[in-house]
């Protein structure tokens, strides 16, 4: 059960061919025994996953279908799972019990899905690798002298070693869609309010956005059509009727306009790499696609305009933080004393550092020339994507500029935050985004193979016919699930 995915789960144990609980120990079975090696899970929640899938399994004996029955999910760390630990991997939340479960947690647990606990992360989403956790190492299934990508690495890499059927991540500026893309898996983003927040610890509440990881495009429609929708506890959830994907997932890409971005030229790649996105493009031309080529000129500007926009909202919504309400407290000799002391000890160097450059951006006498021209780019890019999807449906390019890389090898922070150059303008204008397997590279002195994605973004709401596609694409080239991960035997061994 393990290796399945999300819908042949539920079909299974719909039809009682199996039920939730043995498909839940199966679950911590494969995590006993790969994840000592891989380090996907902060905590796991046994207790609650056995009650779950013992209710799960009751609906179905009295004759309820679930859309997820029985599906064992994994759940960033940032997201609030009633009476279990949330940590967002930073030390400021030591203890803290979450009070309530986020909206789309709910509803995949509603539809049969069952949380077998929380994954790793970069300290509050900040970061493209997972080193940035205070909490725990997490290594990239495929390789694990390679990070898993960032910040929901833990989720992508539980779905990549198949300690999980089905995932959720966040994605602020690519958090789902850089990791799905070093570990090989399906990772989406929706357009901003389609998915409830709620729950969701708040990063930058502007772009912050919940979305499915899984092993196929398929998971993640079923997985898009449960969570999405108003939400009255989240008042940026846009009440407009959801298109059910899952039903809208074709198989050939006739009448399609693919968009190929004139500013990201392949030729800034490396050969190996640029080889293989020829290729992907190239086998969307032969599923039926046409290709334009559309202009993004202020994309450049993205990665600029983003670590303005993204610390100021980081550093009001971190000031919650402060040892009075939540988590960790050190005391001082007066309440002044206490922030600090907290604030000092509980956040790690990259948080604390946006928080700075934040509260920098947002100071008086430099609000207009950092804070406001970074949103007037921002308005810039949106348009830019507006026109570019006048000429086309969707657009096409890498979902990151290199596979995984080595643990330590961004050590200056410009080198980290370029990793989400080609994730970022999408998450600037709010559209939604996905990534999907597109082959794999194996770098000069390794015998690893490498996963790559292909990252497919669609205008705001487009989410059914952006799935439809990238399905057609999976299907086509089969890149998907063609590979058992040669290095799992090995990561087992490890232990
Ligand atoms: N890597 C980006 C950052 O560090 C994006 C993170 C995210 O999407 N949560 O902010």
């Amino acid at each position: 059960m393990a290796d399945r995915s999300a819908a042949e789960v539920a079909r299974a144990v719909n039809a009682r061919e199996t039920s939730a609980v043995e498909t839940l120990e199966a679950a911590y079975a494969r995590i006993a025994e790969r994840d000592g090696a891989i380090g996907a899970y902060l905590a796991l929640t046994q207790d609650l996953a056995r009650a779950r899938a013992e209710r799960v399994d009751a609906a179905v004996r009295e004759g309820k279908r679930l859309p997820l029955a029985g599906v064992p999910l994994a759940v960033k760390d940032n997201m609030c799972l009633e009476g279990t630990p949330t940590t967002c991997a930073s030390k400021i939340l030591d203890g803290w019990i979450a009070p309530y479960t986020a909206t789309a947690v709910q509803r995949l647990i509603d539809a049969g899905a069952v949380p077998l606990g929380k994954t790793n992360l970069d300290e509050f989403a900040m970061g493209s690798s997972c080193e940035n956790s205070a909490l725990g190492k997490t290594a990239n299934p495929w390789d694990r002298s390679r990070v898993p990508g960032g910040s929901s690495g833990g989720s992508v890499a539980a779905v990549a070693a198949g300690e999980a059927t089905l995932a959720l991540g966040s994605d602020t500026g690519g958090s789902i869609r850089e990791p799905a893309a070093f570990c090989g898996v399906v990772g989406f983003k929706p357009t901003y309010g389609r998915v409830s927040r709620y729950g969701l610890i708040a990063f930058a509440s502007s772009l912050d956005q919940i979305g499915p990881i899984a092993q196929t495009v398929e998971d993640a429609a079923l997985a898009y059509d449960l969570m999405a929708g108003k939400d009255p506890l989240d008042a940026t959830t846009v009440d407009r009727e959801v298109e059910p994907a899952a039903a809208g997932l074709r198989d050939d890409l006739r009448g399609v306009r693919v968009g190929i971005v004139k500013e990201f030229g392949l030729d800034k790649l490396e050969p190996d790499v640029r080889a293989c996105y020829e290729q992907a493009y190239d086998d969307l031309r032969k599923l039926g696609a046409e290709f334009v080529e559309v202009g993004l000129p202020t994309a450049d500007y993205g990665v600029a305009t983003y670590y303005l926009i993204a610390p100021a909202e980081c550093s009001s919504n971190l000031a919650r933080f402060d040892g009075m309400r939540y988590g960790l407290r050190v005391e001082g000799p007066d309440v002044g004393a206490t922030y600090e002391a907290t604030r000092a000890a509980g956040f790690g160097d990259e948080v604390k550092r946006r928080i700075l450059i934040g509260t920098y951006a947002l100071s008086s006498g430099y609000y207009d020339a950092y804070y406001v021209r970074a949103q007037k780019a921002r308005t810039l890019i949106a348009a830019d994507f507006a026109k570019a999807f006048e000429a086309c449906d969707v657009i096409a390019c890498p979902a990151a500029a290199s596979p995984a890389f080595a643990f330590n090898a961004k050590a200056d922070p410009v080198s980290m935050y370029l990793m989400d150059y080609y994730t970022i303008p999408m998450s600037l204008a709010g559209l939604p985004s996905l990534s999907v397997p597109c082959g794999y590279v194996t770098p000069a002195g390794s015998d690893k193979p490498l996963p790559l994605g292909l990252e497919l973004s669609a205008p705001l709401f487009a989410e059914r016919a952006l799935l439809g596609i990238a399905h057609a694409y999976e299907r086509g080239t089969g890149h998907a699930r063609a590979k058992q991960i040669p290095t799992l035997a090995d990561a087992v061994s490890a232990r």
